[in-house]
């Protein structure tokens, strides 16, 4: 069995409290959420904090209106029937009801999410097993198993949420002890399996801000081995502004294939000014297709992820388009 090492667990009750006791506790200190990635973490000593801040008590973190998303709502509560049924949100709500099972959603939050640890079969394993093989780059050791010659980490962005805050155009709302600021969700992640996020360790996410629904619409399509409790090994959120019948303007975005949520830009291009037909759902679902390279470090033979994206992509176009008749 796997066990959690001791450390020192703090839980206040406001944001101001939380950041004094991060900086008190310095690069030993890390914040936790629903502790559904966190935890198993630790367990497997990936990271290693000796103080664990919870930040579930501070209700300035559970904001819920119609373009306020706090960071500690749990994905359960996104997917809550009372949610206001609009339709950016409604992708919001698809890509959390996707995420694993039922008693985990009950438990991990929005936030959580969004900062979800990169993942990699080298990588999630117990300690034993890491040392076994010498560790790797990402975590005690110095090399990357999934490409030898590379100087960087390739684990996968694995967050079902995160690709659709960037289809959408989110903004997450960042308060560290410089102050606050608003980052796009698309400039919160690195293409990096270790620096994945733009964050600062001493940064909360507070929030996240929905732009208002005003001709927008936006799918999430998930693909995993089994229908529930399993990492998206490829996620399509797919987001579009009409005008009429017409796409005025066009997200595609991958998760589970890069070490971040990767938009497309070539995918929404291929969109802009034309209807949603069949051959121009075709174009953006080659163009999707030309650069997801997913590695061979996640579930599924890659070359069949790699197909998949077209499949996805034209699923997630299809979609919108019939929600738009
Ligand atoms: C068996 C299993 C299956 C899973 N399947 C999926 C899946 O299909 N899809 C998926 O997307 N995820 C999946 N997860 C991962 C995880 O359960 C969810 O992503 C969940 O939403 C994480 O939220 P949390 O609150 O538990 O995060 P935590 O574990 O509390 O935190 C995760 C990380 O985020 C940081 N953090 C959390 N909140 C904040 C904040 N407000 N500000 C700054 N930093 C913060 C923590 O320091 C930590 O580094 C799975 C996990 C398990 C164990
Ligand atoms: S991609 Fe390479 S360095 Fe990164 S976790 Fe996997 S094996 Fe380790």
């Amino acid at each position: 069995m796997l066990r959690l090492p001791s450390f020192t667990y703090l839980q206040p009750k406001t944001l101001a409290e939380a950041l004094r006791m991060k900086a008190d506790a310095g690069p030993d200190g890390m914040f936790v959420a629903g502790g559904t990635d966190l935890y198993p973490n630790m367990k497997r000593r990936h990271q290693e904090p000796k103080t664990v801040i919870s930040l579930m008590g501070i209700a300035e973190l559970r904001r819920l209106d119609s373009t306020t998303l706090g960071a500690c709502l749990t994905l359960s509560e996104l997917t809550a029937p009372s949610r206001p049924p609009d339709r950016l949100t409604a992708a919001v709500s698809t890509a959390a009801r996707l995420v694993s099972t039922p008693l985990l959603r009950n438990m991990g939050t929005l936030g959580g999410n969004l900062c979800l640890d990169t993942r990699c079969n080298y990588y999630n394993q117990s300690y034993e097993w890491r040392k076994s093989i010498d560790f790797c780059m990402k975590k005690d050791g110095h090399i990357c198993w999934v490409a030898p010659s590379s100087p960087r980490c390739w684990a996968v962005s694995s967050s079902d949420v995160a690709p659709v805050m960037v289809a959408i155009g989110a903004e997450y709302r960042l308060l560290g002890p410089q102050g606050e600021r608003l980052v796009p969700a698309g400039r919160f992640y690195h293409n990096d399996g270790i620096n994945y996020l733009t964050k600062q360790p001493d940064e909360i996410l507070v929030d996240v801000r929905l732009p208002k629904p005003n001709g927008w619409d936006a799918v999430y399509h998930k693909l995993r081995r089994r229908g529930s409790f399993d990492f998206p090994v490829l996620g399509v959120a797919a987001w579009i502004q009409w005008n009429g019948k017409t796409v005025a303007d066009a997200r595609i975005v991958l998760g589970g294939v890069a070490s971040y949520p990767q938009e497309v830009p070539e995918a929404g291009a291929a969109l802009k000014g034309a209807p949603l037909s069949d051959e121009f759902i075709a174009a953006a679902a080659d163009a999707a297709y030309r650069p997801s390279k997913p590695m061979d470090n996640t579930d599924f033979d890659l070359s069949w992820r790699k197909q998949m994206t077209r499949v996805y992509v034209t699923r997630a176009l299809g979609e919108l388009r019939d929600r738009h008749r």
